[in-house]
């Protein structure tokens, strides 16, 4: 098992991955070699070190990064992440899937990441706010509402959100600075629906995906790996809508039912005991067999690399779609491709948490906040919008769906980066 683990994650690195599909997407828009050159790297990458105070009294260090693409179509925009495996590379991986996801989703940012390497289950409140101050304060200067605007990512949430709101208006006179960071608690200028938006927007994508395979909800399965935030609510989506959810997991094991789970049950035992597994009525199976079930959809929601090389051969799903950031590697996308097997890209599938963060913002600025359903019919607007832009490219240029959508985003950050010019 670990020399598969170890294997899988030295296939290939997300950048490497990030950066393949990038130039094939150049390549067959034609694009100059100035906006490949400009495009290809980031515009700032910061490493910070910090200590944090720990509940025993001793201090540790801990590592942290903000990485920011382009400000070409307007600030740059993504989460920040607490994961004991977060890399400079990866969240410069995960900042260039923002800059395609924003640019694909037609909002006026550019993309960013941010990460802390550590460990937030092994963390008490107490030291997750104190870590979180620090790193806001010490990627302050590269953070504001027209400048970088952070959001939740993996193991962040509105607590954390609003700790860095607070932090960073308290450096400057105490002014209250609500449009930096988006998917604050509502109290603090967040917005409806911003919680529940990825998995809603996966969700979206996915009843038109299931309308393109000639298939109706009612009559479709769904297995999804991971039931935080993001495969949580698509499940719960899904199930509404008639669907049936064959199998969930999380970072402990899996369940599996033929006959469907009900998500809301699933979540409760889930908020009781810590976990997914051992739900009553259920089988058992592991993340792994979880991938390979028969179904309409898989939907990896969890963490990136999950469909490698090793695996992609026996997904039996006959579409995937990419609630988490990264899930398939590049080798693995080409077998799906020579398989058959459509995947939605994760820049498309998953951007419904940015869209709604792209609300919020917009609320902020404007000191005026829309209702739960005004939220929600913008964003099924959007998100229908990006799949129908994709699936026409798609069409167009016969190339699968990722490549359709990072034409489209590419295609649209080139034009603003060539009608600016280059300032020199
Ligand atoms: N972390 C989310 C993502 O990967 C949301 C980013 C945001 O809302 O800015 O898309």
């Amino acid at each position: 098992m670990a020399e598969l683990e170890l294997r899988r994650r030295t296939e290939i690195s997300m950048l490497d991955t990030a950066r393949h599909f990038f130039d094939r997407a150049a390549e067959k828009l034609q694009l100059e070699e100035a906006i490949v050159e400009l495009l290809r790297y980031p515009k700032r990458k910061l490493i910070v070190t910090f200590p944090v105070r720990m509940d025993d009294g001793r201090v540790r260090h801990f590592e942290g990064y903000r990485v920011q693409h382009h400000p070409v179509l307007g600030p740059t925009k993504g989460g920040i992440r607490y994961h004991p495996e977060v890399t400079l590379d990866e969240v410069e991986a995960l900042a260039v899937l923002m800059a395609w996801k924003c640019s694909l989703m037609g909002l006026p940012f550019g993309g960013a990441k941010g990460g802390v390497r550590c460990n937030p289950k092994e963390m008490s409140e107490g030291e997750l706010e104190r870590l979180t101050r620090r790193y806001a304060a010490e990627i302050a200067p590269l953070i504001g509402q027209d400048i970088d605007i952070p959001a939740p990512d993996v193991y962040t949430g509105e607590r954390e959100m609003a700790w860095i709101v607070d932090t960073i208006s308290m450096h400057n006179h105490a002014q209250f600075m609500p449009g930096l960071v988006t998917g604050k608690p509502k109290v603090l200028g967040g917005s409806e629906g911003r919680d529940t938006a990825t998995g809603r927007g996966g969700f979206f994508v996915a009843l038109q995906m299931l309308d393109r395979m000639n298939l109706r909800v009612e009559e479709a399965t769904a297995a999804v790996q991971g039931f935080g935030n993001a495969g949580s609510v698509f499940a719960q989506n899904f199930h509404e809508a008639g669907g049936q959810v064959i199998a969930v997991s999380d970072s402990k094991g899996g369940i599996y039912n033929a006959q469907g789970l009900d998500p809301q049950a699933v979540l409760q035992h889930k908020r009781e005991t810590g976990s997914v597994v051992d739900f009553p009525g259920a089988d058992s199976l592991s993340n792994e067999e979880l991938l390979e079930l028969e179904c309409d959809l898989l939907v990896p929601a969890a963490l990136e690399n999950v469909l490698h090389r090793e695996n992609a051969p026996k997904v039996k799903a006959k579409a995937i779609i990419e609630l988490a950031n990264g899930p398939t590697t590049m080798r693995a996308d080409e077998i799906l491709h020579e398989r058959g097997i459509a995947v939605v890209p994760d820049i498309l599938a998953n951007a419904g948490g940015v869209t709604v963060s792209y609300f919020e913002w917009v609320q902020d600025r404007a000191f005026y906040f829309w209702s739960a359903e005004e939220v929600d019919r913008k964003l099924k607007q959007f998100m229908d919008r990006a799949f129908q832009r994709v699936w026409q490219r798609h069409e167009e240029a016969g190339v699968d769906l990722r490549m359709a959508a990072y034409m489209v985003a590419i295609d649209r950050v080139a034009q603003a980066a060539r009608a600016r010019g280059l300032y020199a």
